[in-house]
């Protein structure tokens, strides 16, 4: 598979080179951006191309009242149709602008390449759903400090093995940007996740400590994480996290023990002893990310690297899947006098519009077994192995809400199941159901 992914990649070099006017950028930009500048490229790229791009606004803006963009990009993007996502996302720390700059090129890139028919990017914006949200930490980026309005570093903030550490946060996801984050994650089938950062060359994966041990998941992990690395170039060191360097409350530890998507902190650097400039550090650097970037967003559309759910509902109904369970904190002392973890509920849930006249559907979803977390409602429990069995429930209902149908699916990962949704296409037109 890495073979053939390979072959593909290396068969793209024309929308690069074709984008050319003053820098080798597709934006040809040859300085930062300023925020209006990503606002204005953004708000220009989803209004010139409506069938490819949307606009995407956070929920939560910023402690200083900023709100948080981004973009979603697929084939007929409007439609609300289960193809699996990959989301990356630049600046959780504000001065590390060229984490920013790489994330919307990116976008940049794939929307040129789409428009102008590169067979390669169509073929993957057919299988996947890319969102883009280049700035995460605004009032961080606009102030040029790595942590937001309220000193805190929003990479600390995640309520996942949080500790009460000097710049978490009050509590775990006191901050908005964090909880932006983990809107993001838990309301899309995010099979991959890559946030940017600077200023190293590593490629980084669960887990933040190394008291935990590896995740379920490490051989994956591995895997894409020596891929990506081998294209951004030969220093670049595919490694947990821990081995990096041990934190806690990070985005990456969140995500994929919330969601079981394959979650990155990639960290861009110009090799030793050459400037850090605009050119080095995002124009010179571009080209490998791009290729980075293709990795993931082949995993993302790789259906042995999720889960598939399919079947027949009626036209217009809407399929919904959801679960919930609690997540924990490290133990830390509390206000009681007692030292145990905070408990905090995490709910994912997606939606899936059924817009084929003969109701079939395919529906790219992250696995139902949800990796054992090492952070517990008793503390810390290392070397996890196995998984929860809980299902997604899934519900099918009409446009207005009513449930007709609600049913667990059980799907692990690289496995397609089946539901029967018989009984919500017989209810669906009749008017009187109680
Ligand atoms: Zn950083």
């Amino acid at each position: 598979m890495a073979a053939a992914a390979c072959l593909a990649i290396t068969g793209l070099a024309a929308p690069a080179a074709a984008a050319t006017a003053e820098s080798a950028l597709p934006s040809g930009n040859t300085t930062y951006r300023t925020l209006a500048d990503y606002e204005r490229d953004m708000e220009t790229l989803a209004r010139e191309h409506a069938d490819l791009v949307k606009p995407l606004t956070l929920p939560y803006p910023t402690s200083s009242g900023r709100l948080v963009r981004g973009l979603e990009i697929t084939r007929n993007v409007q439609a609300n149709d289960g193809k699996p996502v990959f989301v990356t996302v630049g600046m959780h720390h504000g001065n590390e602008w060229p984490s920013g700059e790489l994330v919307m090129e990116y976008a940049v890139d794939l929307v040129n390449a789409a428009s102008a028919g590169d067979p390669y990017v169509s073929a993957l914006l057919d299988r996947a759903r890319l969102v883009v949200v280049p700035v995460v930490n605004v009032d961080g980026f606009v102030r040029n400090r790595r942590q937001t309005d309220t000193n805190v570093d929003m990479n600390r903030n995640y309520g996942f093995g949080w500790l009460p550490i000097s710049t978490g946060g009050a509590a775990p996801w006191s901050e908005p940007e964090a909880r932006n984050i983990e809107w993001l994650l838990s309301t899309r089938q995010a099979t991959t996740f890559v946030t940017q950062h600077t200023c190293i060359q590593v490629v980084l994966y669960p887990p933040l400590q190394l008291a935990v041990g590896p995740t379920q998941d490490v051989a994956r992990y591995e895997d894409l994480a020596t891929r990506m690395a081998k294209r951004y170039g030969a220093n670049y060191i595919p490694r947990d996290s821990a081995h990096d360097y041990e934190t806690t409350g990070e985005a990456i530890d969140w995500a994929y023990f919330a969601t079981r998507g394959l979650a990155f902190t990639a960290e861009t650097c110009p090799d030793r002893g050459l400037p850090r400039t605009f050119q080095t550090q995002v124009t010179d650097t571009y080209p490998a990310h791009r290729l980075a970037m293709f990795e993931a967003l082949e995993n993302t559309a790789d259906p042995a690297q999720h889960a598939v759910i399919e079947g027949k509902a009626p036209k217009d109904a809407v399929l919904r899947i959801t679960k919930s369970f609690d997540m924990y904190t490290q133990p830390y002392p509390q206000p009681d006098g007692t030292t145990r973890p905070s408990g905090f509920p995490t709910t994912l849930t997606s939606d899936l519009d059924i817009t084929q006249p003969n109701g079939k559907f395919h529906w790219s979803v992250n696995p139902s077994y949800r990796p054992v977390p090492p952070y517990q409602a008793d503390g810390v429990h290392p070397n996890q192995t196995g998984f929860h069995t809980e299902p997604w429930i899934l519900t099918c209902e009409r446009p207005d809400g009513t449930v007709l149908q609600r049913t667990p699916v059980n799907v692990d990962l690289g496995q397609t199941v089946t539901v029967d949704l018989q009984q919500c296409t017989r209810n669906f037109h009749k008017k009187d159901l109680k």
